[in-house]
């Protein structure tokens, strides 16, 4: 019986040993090897100190050791804390000061940043990770590339960990030879603590256990037909630390004895190298990852015709997307739709031809939906009509980490999860997005969804991308109001666009002011940060 993540993996891991489950730069480690350093990372951890309900905090890019301190960590009985490397000394120590990890892993480009934050947010341990040192030399300079990008993005980074608290994660956990047999631990133990994407406001930590996560990788399974056990070969190009990436490329990878090829960025040309030796079967991503793959195949640079299907989530997928994607490859992408607090898949089309694009399908095995009014959660809505998503199912969180309001707030008696996405159900029980119910602008007593503002603004040649957010007035009601991103070779026009809009949605919904943005600000797995461009619309105003 598989019980938790750890049990999970050790299954593959014994039935196949010599067979590749992480691919990194072309270094290649076997199941075999995985399952040896887990042991023995586990025993350097321990020494440090960590045992059974402690939070051990990661702040790594994909790489082999991100794999395997993660199952380190939960062999320990330990709870591991995800964080995007690229946060900033602020955003770092707000989240160190939530959850008190006494043990960092981290890239050694941001250990300084961890080892000096304040001391109510520091760790007592932080241990480096060189994610060079296990590649042959001509491979070093391949990795730096794509982290340059991500580098310079920082304002604090120094080439080397100075400061004296720094371990070596080679030497001081990945090096230990003893490996002592743990305690295994149980369904109900908190895996995870996994900080929300912060769209709508702080990242909240949601609380997932093993039977959650394990839970959301055998819905996973069920989901996608025809994989074979020891046969498949997963493209990481997600984050590990954003739940999607986790689920979706980890632990489910690991449950069928895949092979992982792991990208500690997306990169068009990393994956097009990485497809020569090890061509992928199975691609969860994001639109704008599928439209610059699907170029890049047209232009005869890549073969996708081996990724028989795709699956995306964490924003709406557009039509084109869709399109494009199917027309160059062959295969099939669908929709589905999940949160963190899901572990995170929730609902998914199903992976054929009963799939409808523009919808997200319908709730995944042993999952349940309710579609409640805005104005009273305990009330359902009428067929069809539009109401607040709510879901219950083994993969809904325990709660958020010391939040209790908020977690109050969330999870309804009876184990319903508020979603705080506005959807609507079809008589046959595809559901479809509206928007998220934070985000709607009320104007004049109307709500819009800003999401039909944009996909309409999309739909216009000179658009790249739209966000359409309420500005506040003085009178306290909302503005409807756009950013653009102008597309490759076009000009702004605020009046064009205003008047095209007039030509496909009622009054209400025009945005009143329009202008133009050279980036919109997105988050690391690309969704567009609606609340940041609200707050830069503003102050521009004044
Ligand atoms: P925060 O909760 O901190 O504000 P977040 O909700 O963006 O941030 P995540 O848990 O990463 O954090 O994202 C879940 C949300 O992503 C969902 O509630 C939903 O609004 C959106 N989402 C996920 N899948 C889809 C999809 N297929 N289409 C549209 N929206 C989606
Ligand atoms: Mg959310």
């Amino acid at each position: 019986v598989t019980e938790s993540l750890v049990d999970m993996v050790d299954l593959s891991v014994r039935a196949h040993r010599r067979k590749t489950a992480l691919v990194f730069f072309g270094a290649r480690t076997t199941y075999g090897e995985l399952g040896d350093r887990i042991a023995r990372a586990a025993e350097g951890l321990r020494r440090l100190g960590v045992s059974a309900g402690d939070r051990v905090a990661l702040v790594l890019p994909n790489s082999p050791q991100h794999v395997v301190a993660f199952y380190a960590i939960l062999r320990l009985g330990a709870i591991v804390v995800e964080h995007n490397p690229l946060y900033t000394p602020r955003e770092l120590r707000h989240q160190f000061e939530d959850h008190g990890a006494q043990v960092a892993i981290v890239w050694d480009k941001t250990a300084d940043v961890v080892a000096e934050l304040p001391s109510d947010a520091r760790p007592h341990h932080v241990v480096a990770v060189d994610l060079t040192d296990e590649l042959p030399l001509g491979k070093r300079i391949a990795l730096r590339l794509p982290l340059r990008a991500a580098r310079e993005s920082r304002s604090k980074l120094t080439a080397r960990p100075r400061s004296r608290r720094i371990l070596s994660w080679r030497k001081v956990v990945d090096g230990r030879r003893l490996a002592r047999r743990h305690p295994r631990p149980k369904v109900s133990d908190i895996a995870l603590l996994q900080y929300t994407s912060g769209t709508t406001g702080d990242p909240k930590g949601a609380i997932l256990t093993h039977g959650n996560l394990r839970a959301n990788a055998l819905q996973g399974r069920a989901w996608v037909p025809g994989l074979q056990e020891g046969e498949e070969t997963f493209y990481g190009v997600l984050p590990l630390f954003h739940a999607y990436g986790l689920t979706l490329c980890l632990t489910f990878a690991m449950s069928i004895g895949a092979k992982l090829v792991l990208f500690p960025t997306f990169d068009v040309d990393l994956v097009v190298a990485a497809a020569r030796s090890d061509p992928p079967t199975f691609l969860p991503a994001v639109p704008p990852v599928y439209d610059a793959l699907a170029r890049s195949a047209a232009q005869g640079a890549i073969d996708l015709s081996t990724i028989r299907f795709a699956i995306s989530g964490a924003m709406s997928l557009p039509l084109s997307t869709v399109r494009r994607w199917e027309e160059t490859t062959g295969g099939l992408l669908v929709e589905g739709y999940g949160m963190t607090e899901t572990s995170p898949v929730a609902l998914g089309n199903p992976i054929g031809p009963a799939r409808r694009p523009g919808t997200v399908g319908v709730p995944f095995p042993g999952t349940d939906i309710r579609v409640v009014r805005l104005d009273d959660p305990s009330a359902e809505v009428e067929p069809g009509e539009r109401g607040e998503l709510l879901i219950r199912g083994p993969q809904v969180f325990a709660g958020y980490w010391r939040r209790p309001e908020e977690t109050a707030g969330t999870l309804l008696p009876g184990g319903w999860l508020r979603t705080g996405d506005v959807v609507t159900v079809s008589d046959d029980g595809f559901v479809t997005i509206v928007d998220r119910i934070k985000e709607l602008i009320i104007t004049g007593g109307y709500n819009v969804a800003p999401h039909e503002v944009e996909e309409t603004l999309e739909a216009h040649p000179d658009v790249r991308a739209a966000a359409v957010v309420g500005l506040r007035r003085p009178d306290g009601s909302e503005q409807v109001a756009a950013a653009i991103e102008v597309a490759e070779g076009r000009v702004f026009d605020a009046a064009a666009l205003r008047d095209f809009c007039r030509a496909h949605l009622a009054d209400y919904k025009i945005p009143r002011r329009i202008v133009q943005m050279d980036e919109l600000p997105r988050s690391l797995v690309g969704k567009i940060l609606r609340r940041e461009v609200r707050d830069r619309m503003a102050a521009a105003r004044g």
